[in-house]
Formats: structure tokens, C-alpha cells, sequence
């Protein structure tokens, strides 16, 4: 027999879903501490929540005459019609927190707006709400939950012990602070305070809480960036340094627009951005603050609002690996600088050697800065040997260094490339022999655009009958190799991350111009290469984002041999 479930169990069934442990009670009445403005949250727990679970704010305050209204189920101040579902900025706009604690508690409620001259408290236990009685009270609203989960004891069992719950309360609570700053949160339990963060301080305090002191160390600022593609999105926060990672992807946390979650759309940013600084399995970690516009984020999709959908998601994936890829990136540069110790003692040379080598890189016998003596005296780098004609190796004595030598080189032969066309500095070297390309129709299509900038990079392509071109020029200083322009114009349809057209050029010919892997060098070659890679300002990845290098430190080394 069908029969309609009566309003008080329907509430509960509603409720099961916003209200699962104290955690959640918790988690619904900061967020509407929040959504009021407060810049002070206070939560009081006994009993890890069971007993009761008081959360105090100087927020807003509820208008007396909205009272009532404040416990009916999809009842909001937060939206006002379909459409702003759109563009939600609150944290709660569903209006259903506070109904749904009442359908599993007691609730009292004290508010006062900064108006009012007295405050109101209401009783809500199930489907009641009590008239609004005046008291004294400060501006603000405090909410106290308790009996939680008496009405339902499926749930009660279903909990942990206090002190679990305790402990859940506590890590969501100091995790979540991290996105507010500005507000001063604090939690005790027992009657004890667990911590008390103040607003407006520094936020080091909140991130050794939340990391564990040595861990918060080893993070890193992203450093802020706002990108300009098709939609703005912001990304500051933190991640840890290259070879402090853990096994799991747990602590890597997230804020979308000041909301805490875990998405499923991004899970793989971190790791794509890691992949290239550390071993296979490890995990970076950290936190994330994104800004995406509202109507690009829809936050309903979850009971608990603890995943939303972008409606973009693989730009803000590439918007989150880039932004943890290039703070990675100078970090790893900074610290391979001290580490390797490339530049020749201050003694030995001027200033502006240390900086960027304009003259590009060649493998001429006489070159001074190549010898391969010269490179095992100096004391940091030790080139070992190539592996399979296609990585260098070399140890600074502490740690291992792959280098791979076409990535390298490509990002040597780019920078090169891409600053002498920038600055106008003729960069071709005339072919005694030119010789002739031909393409058919669609190539010449993709070929012809590209010309100009090609020109500027050291390439002259002159056109020569219907379809042909004849190469007049190349780069000086790279001219050894053929230009291959059908392994060109396929680098060229790649699409690189923060490249714009006349860079893909750059990049294109560079990647054709330089050592491939599978050549034998000799080692006074690979020490040029890597000497002149180090003062590259991006050493670390080639100019389509591979990894140039890889530093294997003394601890990757001990995990493989399972010690450490
Ligand atoms: P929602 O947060 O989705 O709007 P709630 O049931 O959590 O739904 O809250 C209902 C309404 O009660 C809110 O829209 C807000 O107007 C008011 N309210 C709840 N808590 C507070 C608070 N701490 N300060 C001010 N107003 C509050
Ligand atoms: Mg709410």
C-alpha cells in the first residue's frame, strides 16, 4: 500500500541528507555566520556535538519579523528568484540548514540586528517553532543545537566516539578558516579552547594547524596570478615544495569562491602539475583559493554543496596547473641554482656573464666555457654519462640529475631565438647552398602566416614557384640541421599554455633546430648545454612544457630502496 509520509518524517528524511554527523551541524551554522558578514565565529562543542554544539556570530542579525520564517524549509534570504541560482556568492542559498537541524534537534536561536535594540530568541524542535521572545543579547546571532540525532537513533549509532567527532569538527573548522582570513574564528570543547585564530593576522598560524608545523614550512605562495583567456580566474594559495609530498592526494584542499570542497573535476590538476618534480605516486599538497566567475560555477549539485560543477572545467584545470607548475618551476630553479652551483666563481667573470648567454648554443671544439676538465673541477656539477644518447647524467653529489638533452636544448636554442627577434637583432646566418622546400596546398596554407615571424627568429623563407619555398637563412648558430618544415608545422598546430602565435613560431623552429635525442655527445657538449640551460630564465621545461631535468634527491632515492 502507497501511502504520503507525514510532514515530520518527510523533514527527516530531508534532513539526513544535509545532516549526517555534528560535523555537518557545524558546518551550516559557520556557514551562515559567514553568509551574515561576521568577522567573528565562535563554535563551543560537548560531548564532540552530541550534547550540544553552540556557534556565535557578529554578523548581521535576523530581522525579528523574518524570525519565523527563518526555520520553514526553502526559506532564504539569499535568493530571491530561479535565476539567481546563477550566480550564487552566498555559501547557503538552498534554505534548508536550519530546517533540517531542527527536524534531528533542538535549536535555539538568539539574533539581533544592529538596529535593534533587543534581541529575539525561537525555540525549533521538528516541525515547531516557537513565538519570538525579547532578550538582551549582543548584535549578532548564536545558535544552540542540542538533543541532536535523540529522535533518530539509526544515526546516533551510526557516529564515532566523541572525540572522532571532536577531531572532525576541529580539522574542518581550522581548514576552513584558511579561506577567511579577515574573520577570527575560535573552537573549544569541554569548556577547554582548542585554538583561536585572530582575524587580520597572518595566516602561517592557520596553515601550521592545518599542515602540521614542519609541513607548512616546506609551502610555497602561488604566486597570485589572474589569467586573460576567455573567462578570468584566480588562483592564489600555496603548495608544497618539490620532494616534501605525501602518498595521498588528502591534503591537497580547495576553495571555489570561498566555498571548501573537493571536486572531481580538478582532482588531477595537482598532480599534473607535479608530475615532472617528483616520483611516480607521490602527491603534492596544500591549498587553493580559485575565483571563477559565479555563472561559471554551479554549486548545486551536492546535499552538503561539497563539489560543484564548472561549467569550464578543463580551463580551470589548465588555469590550476599552470599556477602550481610555475611557482614548482621557479622554486625548483632557485634551489637547483644553489644546489649545482653552475656559475663560475665571482672572481672569474663579470656580472653580466652571470645573467642570460645571448650567443647561442653550438658545440664548437674551442669554446672556452666547455671544456671538459673545466667541468670536473668545478665543484657542484659532475656530468657522469649520457644514458641512451638522450639524457645527461650528472650528481651535484647530493642529489641525481637527469637531464634530457633535446628538452634542454630546445629551451636553450628558444630563449635565444625568442630574444634576439624580439629585440630586432638580426639572428640569421646566409646558407652558402640555399635549398628548396615544397608543400602541397594545405601546408602552404599553415606555412605562409608564419613567415614573418619566422624571419625574425633567424629563418628566411623566400617564396619560389607555385608551392616552394627556398631557405635562404637560418638561425645563426643553428644551421647545421636541415629545416624539417613538416615535423615544423606539426610542433606549430600544438597548442602551448601561455604561448602566444609569433612564441609557437619560436618554439616550433627551435625544436627542429637542436640536438634530438639518440645523438652521442661528447662530455665537454653536455657541459655546454647544461651550463647554458641553467641560465635560461625558464630552465626547467622546454618551451612546450616538458620537464628539462629532474633532480632524483637522496630521500627518492632511500623510498625506492624502501628505507625511509
Ligand atoms: P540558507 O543559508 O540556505 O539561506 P538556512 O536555513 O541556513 O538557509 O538559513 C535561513 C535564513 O536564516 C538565511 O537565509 C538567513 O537569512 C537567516 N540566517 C540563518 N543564520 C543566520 C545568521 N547566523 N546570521 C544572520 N542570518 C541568518
Ligand atoms: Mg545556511
Amino acid at each position: 500500500m502507497i501511502r504520503l509520509l507525514d510532514e515530520t518524517t518527510v523533514g527527516q528524511i530531508a534532513a539526513g541528507e544535509v545532516v549526517e554527523r555534528p560535523l555537518s551541524v557545524v558546518k551550516e551554522l559557520v556557514e551562515n555566520a559567514l553568509d551574515a558578514g561576521a568577522t567573528r565565529v565562535s563554535v563551543a562543542v560537548s560531548r564532540g556535538g552530541l550534547e550540544s554544539i553552540e556557534v556565535a556570530d557578529d554578523g548581521a542579525g535576523i530581522d525579528p519579523a523574518d524570525l519565523p520564517l527563518a526555520f520553514a524549509r526553502h526559506a532564504t534570504s539569499k535568493l530571491v528568484r530561479a535565476a539567481d541560482l546563477e550566480r550564487v556568492m552566498t555559501l547557503g542559498f538552498r534554505g534548508e540548514g536550519l530546517a533540517s537541524i531542527a527536524a534531528v534537534a533542538r535549536v535555539r536561536l538568539i539574533s539581533r540586528t544592529a538596529v535593534s535594540e533587543v534581541a529575539y530568541a525561537v525555540d525549533a524542535h521538528g516541525l515547531e517553532v516557537t513565538q519570538a521572545e525579547p532578550l538582551a543579547a549582543a548584535a549578532g546571532t548564536r545558535v544552540v543545537v542540542t538533543d541532536l540525532f535523540a529522535n533518530v537513533p539509526a544515526r546516533r549509532e551510526y557516529l564515532r566516539a566523541p572525540s572522532a567527532e571532536f577531531a572532525r569538527i576541529s580539522s574542518f573548522l581550522a581548514t576552513l578558516s584558511l579561506g577567511y582570513p579577515s574573520v577570527t574564528f575560535s573552537l573549544s570543547h569541554e569548556g577547554r579552547s582548542s585554538f583561536i585564530f585572530p582575524g587580520g593576522a597572518q595566516i602561517e598560524q592557520r596553515l601550521a594547524h592545518v599542515f602540521g608545523p614542519p609541513s607548512a614550512q616546506a609551502l610555497l605562495a602561488i604566486r597570485a596570478r589572474e589569467t586573460s583567456g576567455a573567462i578570468p580566474i584566480g588562483v592564489r594559495g600555496y603548495v608544497s615544495t618539490p620532494g616534501v609530498d605525501r602518498p595521498d592526494r588528502r591534503m591537497q584542499l580547495l576553495f571555489v569562491n570561498g566555498r571548501l570542497l573537493r571536486s572531481t573535476q580538478l582532482a588531477g590538476a595537482w598532480s599534473a602539475a607535479y608530475s615532472s618534480f617528483a616520483l611516480v605516486g607521490r602527491q603534492p599538497f596544500g591549498v587553493l583559493f580559485l575565483d571563477v566567475p559565479a555563472d561559471h560555477v554551479d554549486p548545486n549539485v551536492h546535499p552538503t554543496k561539497s563539489d560543484v560543477r564548472l561549467r569550464r572545467p578543463e580551463t580551470v584545470h589548465d588555469a590550476v596547473r599552470h599556477a602550481i607548475a610555475s611557482t614548482l618551476s621557479h622554486d625548483a630553479t632557485a634551489r637547483m641554482r644553489d644546489a649545482l652551483s653552475f656559475f663560475p666563481p665571482a672572481a672569474s667573470g663579470s656580472p653580466a656573464e652571470y645573467g642570460y648567454a645571448p650567443e647561442p648554443f653550438d658545440f664548437a671544439p674551442g669554446d672556452a666555457t666547455a671544456s671538459a676538465d673545466d667541468g670536473a673541477r668545478r665543484p657542484g656539477l659532475r656530468i657522469l654519462a649520457q644514458l641512451d644518447s638522450t639524457y645527461i647524467l650528472a650528481t651535484d653529489g647530493n642529489a641525481l640529475v637527469l637531464v634530457d638533452q633535446h628538452a634542454a636544448h630546445e629551451r636553450v636554442a628558444y630563449e635565444s631565438i625568442a630574444r634576439r627577434a624580439q629585440n630586432g637583432e638580426a639572428a640569421a646566418e646566409p646558407l652558402l647552398i640555399p635549398y628548396t622546400i615544397e608543400l602541397d596546398a594545405a601546408e602552404a596554407t599553415r606555412f605562409e602566416p608564419s613567415r614573418e615571424s619566422l624571419a625574425a627568429g633567424g629563418l628566411e623563407a623566400e617564396p619560389f614557384g607555385e608551392r616552394a619555398y627556398r631557405i635562404v637563412a637560418t638561425p645563426a648558430g643553428y644551421g647545421a640541421r636541415a629545416f624539417d618544415v613538416r615535423a615544423y608545422l606539426d610542433a606549430l598546430g600544438d597548442d602551448i599554455p601561455g604561448l602566444g602565435p609569433r612564441e609557437r613560431v619560436w618554439a616550433s623552429l627551435a625544436c627542429h633546430s637542436v640536438v634530438r635525442a639518440g645523438e652521442t655527445l661528447e662530455p665537454a657538449e653536455m657541459h655546454a648545454l647544461i651550463e647554458r640551460l641553467v641560465r635560461c630564465e625558464n630552465p626547467m621545461h622546454c618551451p612546450h612544457g616538458r620537464p628539462t631535468m629532474v633532480r632524483i634527491e637522496p630521500d627518492d632515492v632511500a623510498r625506492m630502496f624502501k628505507r625511509g
